[in-house]
């Protein structure tokens, strides 16, 4: 390559690296809930998105080997599903799907495709997205796409509902304006807080311009009875137009969701442009999603732990002073200075855990953070031991 062009991407990673937002890959051995970076000590994996050790069940994954059919669930699927790409296991999980919720079912290849996908599809220049501040990028993606067909995007602070509903009033009276896309999470995953799904569900039924799209990727296989995410927990399932999913966290697997009314499946699979472009997921890896999903369904005593086992952690550090705003197994602990942070990562690993340190520009100015991903798989040692650690960050002198 030509040096001058090549010169000119060698400096802005150097500006990367001179404000320390330079990033790179890291040489990891995993073991089960154990991994060790660049050759260094055991670790207790504390950032992982596999909530409900299902990734690392072994057990579980002989069983599916067992059971899987090899000669009907090849590695490709060579295509788009539009073109020879559609296999039975792609329809069968989303009948399943659509058994269990109740309404219709598109998968797709990962939760980022779905974002990207459905959002712009949806939307025109008489249509609005309203977002929550703290979105997840790849809806903020979907957004950006969208706006290239004259979409208006907005966002509201984060989880300011009163502040949502008048922008609400607002457009549901602007006569420019024909749909509104309300779009949030139902667990943000860095301040691991619950949206109020019954509240937004209220404020779609005082404007009829509203539609309701939520994304569940930190709650699937977690929350709910039967593991199918925060709309079961609240009872809203229905009332959430689209729910979208991911599979790659507590489902341990690969792929993405939406759930929604059956005309609006039809009208994605003719417009959705990562639907239609993309190769579909190997039959494999469906069947393999299926498997855990079918596993997860009836996991709601482990869900169970895994909440109090959240709540533990998150009111140890309320106790010892620090506001969390939590509600779920992404617990932070906000310490706000970078360097109290990354010296709390230091002394988290120096006592055998690994958590994340996340500084701005991910989260705000004054709120760096260790983020605490926890799962039902912990042990009562283990979670003591985070508990006793997590008291001594935060009670280490500033
Ligand atoms: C992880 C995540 C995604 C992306 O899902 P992938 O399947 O990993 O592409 C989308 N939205 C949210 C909120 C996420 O946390």
């Amino acid at each position: 390559m030509n040096e001058r062009l090549l010169a000119y991407y060698d400096d802005k990673l150097a500006t990367l690296k001179s404000k320390h937002n330079y990033r790179s890959f890291a040489n990891i051995n995993h073991r089960k809930r154990y991994i060790s970076i660049d050759g260094g000590e055991r670790l207790l994996n504390l950032a992982s998105n596999d909530y409900m050790g299902m990734a690392r069940d072994e057990a579980l994954h002989d069983e599916f080997m067992q059971t899987v059919e090899h000669d009907k669930l090849p590695f490709a699927s060579s295509s788009s599903r539009l073109l020879t790409g559609n296999f039975e296991i792609f329809d069968e999980f989303e009948w399943q799907l659509q058994q269990l919720f109740g309404r219709a079912c598109l998968l797709f290849n990962s939760g980022y495709h779905a974002n990207v996908g459905i959002l712009p599809a949806l939307c025109d220049g008489r249509t609005v997205i309203i977002a929550d501040k703290l979105v997840h990028a790849s809806m903020i993606d979907g957004m950006r796409l969208a706006a290239q067909n004259g979409t208006k995007t907005v966002r509201y602070q984060h989880q300011n509902l009163p502040q949502l509903a008048k922008l609400l009033d607002k457009y549901q009276q602007d006569d420019g304006i024909d749909r509104i896309i309300v779009a949030t999470e139902s667990i943000f995953s860095m301040d691991g807080d619950v949206t109020d799904l019954a509240a937004l569900v209220r404020l779609k039924r005082c404007h009829d311009k509203v539609m309701l799209y939520v994304d569940e990727a930190h709650a699937v296989g977690v929350r709910g009875e039967r593991g199918l995410g925060c709309a079961e927990e609240f009872a809203v399932i229905d009332e959430i137009d689209f729910i979208v999913g991911a599979f790659g966290k507590a489902v341990a697997s690969m792929g993405g969701y939406v759930i929604c009314h059956k005309i609006m499946r039809e009208f994605l699979i003719n417009t959705m442009r990562p639907l239609i472009f993309s190769t579909a997921l190997p039959p494999v890896c469906v069947a393999w999603t299926q498997f855990v999903f079918s596993k997860l369904i009836h996991m709601n005593h482990e869900r169970q732990k895994l909440m109090t086992l959240s709540q533990q952690v998150a009111a140890t550090i309320r106790r010892a002073g620090l506001p969390c705003p939590s509600a779920s197994q992404i617990v932070p602990v906000i310490l706000g200075d970078n360097q109290r942070t990354l010296d709390a990562a230091a002394m988290l690993r120096q006592a055998g855990f690994y958590a994340m340190a996340v500084r701005p520009p991910t989260v705000p100015q004054n709120q760096s953070r260790l983020r605490l991903c926890l799962s039902a798989d912990l042990g009562q040692q283990e979670l003591d031991d985070v508990l006793q650690v997590v008291s001594g960050v935060i009670n280490a002198a500033p």
